[in-house]
């Protein structure tokens, strides 16, 4: 098999294909499919992937590959397969498609180097080149024309390995060493020749020779108080010498974690994980939806199945959402399996990723917990993939490729014939709507560990409080659950969502928000021209003066930001300690676990903050909660709009009362009897879900109809309304009769850093030609999207409608 079949790094639809290149005598038998090389394209050379080899071709003049990039394939047979799967679902190009799948340091240029990992004798091959050397430049192995064969068989007999050296900053980090550079005779000798001032010095030479180790620059300073100047004046005299060694970076260091063992499951844990075990146990693959209430003992549910698949050899994938991958959330994991676990966070540098993706590449790991893109982890013999809270919007990626995890997940469950669980206590309507029909199989846990209750939930209407005179954000009842808090030395956790600032217009008298009457979308509000816009179809009307509903005048759009709230409530409450959390207090790294530690270690009475702070915290001396305004979420411009609120709420009041202390909640509401306001009060799930599938057959939304959006944008307004225009004027003509289209209409956000963006949406059940079409299209735009700055986005499966 002489020829490989690549794809090249060049995203566009001419090139969104395999070509044929001739693989050089000398690579024969080592190029293999997975493996990225470098080929000439044109003029240039670029990076590719082998995808397949093959001895035939349907063209005579083949160019050759130039170089390969690894030695061992970075994507499995499996990935390969994924990554074209996904580009036909997602309408992305192959090349993106497999780029998500590694890690950024494998997209970034980089160095390599062979590294000796044995002391032995390399075989003659190997050891000509290497002279005995403990490193290698790959530059160096490739110039002398070193046998690629034997170093592959060499890294499989673990002799050798691969080191990549980015020039980032990050990737490598290195500490200073300071070791003794004569003997501890001749130290003795030279602390006897030092004057009698020198004592720093004279301590630090007597250090080193009672301790014959190298020992780090830093531990040196701190355990003798001294300074780097004294050290070097040491160096300088020969007495010591320093060098700098790699760290391995170890972001979860393993002792920190404290061992916990199986739980003995309760009757209902039981019956949830039967059927989990049985499918690890005959290798068979179901999806499974895992409905349980917050605190109801799904993670004990995962570990249990988890310690199966290890038993069997196999490995694990647990995704959780990255906000929920908290330190708490890594010790459950890293607490039962220990250094068997990899962490996938992207709040690691570059490099640690790349460490930890190592430890799963090269099989040290079975266990892998990570945000979304942990989905791609290269295991060969998955046992299972389990994602928690899967209702999370942040599953789905928002750029291309435009996955969804679940999706990937089955994709791979399937492959590998083991189960995927989907693990929440609020699963999404449409993993809920396919558990009812079989498609998934529903396990449900109901209760509560220690049969705790769940905490009562108080709703206050805001109309009254502004009836009563109340103006200001926080309820009577609110402020005085926290003041009663703070005597009883109790913490409280305050929740504002910001997402939705300043969009809707609700009237404050009677909660009346103004909304589309075509859509049942409440209508945006664009303070350029005071008009109200629906974004998904073309409705606009003037700003209102009056409210629709009971004439009052207190009518405005709404929102308020954590900072505005923090300084109300200090007004309000002056002896209480605060935390705010939003993203201007965490943007820098490790600060969000820094005030959650504040925090847990009761340096505070209030932790104030937005949506990151309603998932996977656990203080047991939490037992209030208040949510400030429950309706910030239910006015956007979104058709999940009120799933969204009940999610939130449920999880929200899921911080309070996890302990012995019992819990409560106050939620603040414009709408107290919004069915999702309600319900969410009272946890019940069933009864919202029938009300919610209502609305969605009525109004035409999945999971009865699919959605495709697609949005174009451009600097130029003119230029972005015609394309969409054009776009949509195209797909009619393409379309059934059954489905339907909107727009050209403006993107909720309509302007974002300069760029207008407008949009179309597509509701349909059954276009089986729809994907192709789209391409088509896209194809027709493509010289205006390289030359003009023309950007189309087309989503087949949307969670953000902005
Ligand atoms: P969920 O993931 O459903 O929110 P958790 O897994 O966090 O629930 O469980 C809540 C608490 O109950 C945790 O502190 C957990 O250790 C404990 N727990 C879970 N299963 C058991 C069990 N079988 N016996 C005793 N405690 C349990
Ligand atoms: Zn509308
Ligand atoms: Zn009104």
């Amino acid at each position: 098999m002489n020829i490989a079949k690549v794809v090249v790094d060049v995203p566009a639809s001419q090139t969104n294909r395999l070509f044929d290149y001739l693989i050089p005598e000398y690579l024969i038998g080592t190029v293999r499919p997975g493996m990225r090389v470098v080929v000439p394209f044109g003029p240039r050379k670029i990076m590719g992937f082998v995808l397949e080899l093959t001895d035939q071709s349907d063209f005579d003049k083949l160019k050759k590959i130039s170089e390969v990039m690894d030695v061992i394939p970075v994507l499995t047979p499996e990935l390969l397969e994924l990554g074209k799967w996904i580009s036909e679902k997602t309408l992305s190009f192959y090349i993106s498609a497999y780029q998500a799948m590694l890690p950024q340091v494998l997209k970034a240029k980089y160095k390599k180097e062979l590294l000796r990992l044995t002391k032995e004798e390399l075989p003659d091959l190997l050891e000509e080149i290497f002279a005995h050397r403990d490193t290698l430049a790959y530059e160096e192995f490739v110039e002398r024309q070193g046998s690629l064969a034997a170093l592959q068989k060499a890294m499989q007999e673990g002799l050798i390995e691969v080191r990549y050296l980015v020039k980032t900053r990050e990737t490598k980090k290195t500490e200073t060493m300071i070791k003794a550079n004569r003997n501890f005779m001749d130290l003795e000798a030279a602390i006897a020749e030092l004057p009698p001032q020198a004592s720093k010095q004279k301590e630090i030479l007597s250090y080193m020779a009672d301790n014959s180790e190298p020992v780090s620059q830093k531990k040196l300073c701190s355990i003798l108080g001294t300074t780097r100047a004294t050290i070097k004046q040491l160096i300088e005299k020969g007495l010591l010498t320093e060098y700098h060694q790699e760290i391995y970076r170890n972001p979860y260091e393993d002792e920190d974690y404290e061992r916990t063992f199986p739980l003995e499951l309760t009757e209902e844990q039981a019956d949830a994980i039967a059927p989990i075990q049985e499918d690890i146990a005959a290798e068979k693959h179901d999806v499974f939806l895992l409905h349980g209430v917050t605190g109801s003992g799904k993670t004990e549910v995962y570990l249990q199945s988890i310690q199966k698949v290890i038993e069997k050899g196999k490995e694990a994938i647990v995704l959780v959402p990255e906000i929920a991958l908290t330190p708490q959330t890594v010790q459950r994991f890293k607490g039962r399996f220990g250094s068997n676990v990899a962490v996938l966070h992207s709040a690691l540098s570059a490099g640690e990723k790349f460490d930890e993706w190592r430890k799963i590449q090269r099989k040290e790991v079975q266990v892998v917990v990570g945000a979304r893109s942990a989905v791609f982890a290269p295991f060969e013999n998955l046992g299972i993939i389990i994602i928690d809270e899967e209702h999370e919007t942040s599953y789905k990626q928002e750029d291309h490729p435009r996955y969804h995890a679940r999706d990937v997940a089955i994709f791979r469950g399937d492959h590998h014939n083991c189960p995927v669980v989907l693990g929440s206590a609020t699963p999404l309507l449409e993993t809920y709507a396919r558990a009812q029909k079989g498609v998934y199989q529903l396990l449900s846990l109901t209760k509560r560990m220690n049969n705790a209750s769940m905490p009562t939930v108080d709703l206050v209407d805001m109309r009254q409080e502004l009836h009563a005179g109340n103006r200001s954000m926080f309820s009577w009842k609110l402020k005085e659950a926290i003041e009663d808090r703070l005597a009883k030395k109790e913490q409280t956790v305050l929740f504002l969502n910001r997402r939705g600032y300043s969009t809707f217009v609700m009237c404050r008298d009677c909660g009346h928000v103004v909304e589309c009457p075509h859509c049942d979308i409440a209508l945006t509000y664009h303070r350029n021209n005071e008009r109200l816009k629906c974004h998904y179809c073309s409705h606009e009307e003037p700003m209102p003066v009056q409210c629709p509903s009971c004439q009052s005048e207190t009518i405005r759009y709404f929102g308020t930001g954590t900072q505005k709230v923090e300084e109300s409530l200090t007004k309000l409450i002056p002896n209480a300690r605060i935390i705010r959390m939003d993203v201007d207090t965490t943007r820098k790294k490790g600060a969000h676990e820094k005030l959650l530690n504040q925090f847990g270690n009761g340096e505070a009475d209030i932790l104030l903050g937005t949506q990151m702070i309603a998932k996977g915290l656990d203080f047991p001396n939490v037992t209030l909660v208040g949510v400030l305004a429950a309706d910030s979420l239910l006015h956007l411009p979104d058709f999940r709009a009120a799933e969204k609120t009940f999610q939130l709420l449920t999880q929200v009041s899921g911080r309070a009362g996890r302990h012995t202390l019992p819990g409560e909640v106050v939620v603040q509401t414009y709408t107290p009897e919004h069915y999702s306001v309600e319900l969410a009060s009272q946890y019940d799930y069933p009864s919202f879900y029938r009300k919610e599938m209502e609305m969605r057959r009525a109004f035409h939304y999945p999971p009865y109809f699919f959605l495709t959006l697609i949005t174009v944008s451009h600097q130029n307004q003119v230029k972005a309304i015609e394309v969409t225009k054009k776009i949509t004027l195209l797909l009619n003509n393409e379309l059934s009769p059954q489905a339907s289209l909107l727009g050209p209409t403006p993107s909720p956000l309509t302007r974002i850093k300069d760029r207008y963006r407008y949009q179309c949406m597509i509701k349909y059940r059954n276009e089986p030609g729809l994907s192709k079409s789209i391409r088509k299209i896209l194809a027709m735009f493509e010289e205006e999207i390289r030359q003009n700055d023309l950007l189309i986005n087309v989503d087949m499966q949307p969670y953000q409608l902005m």
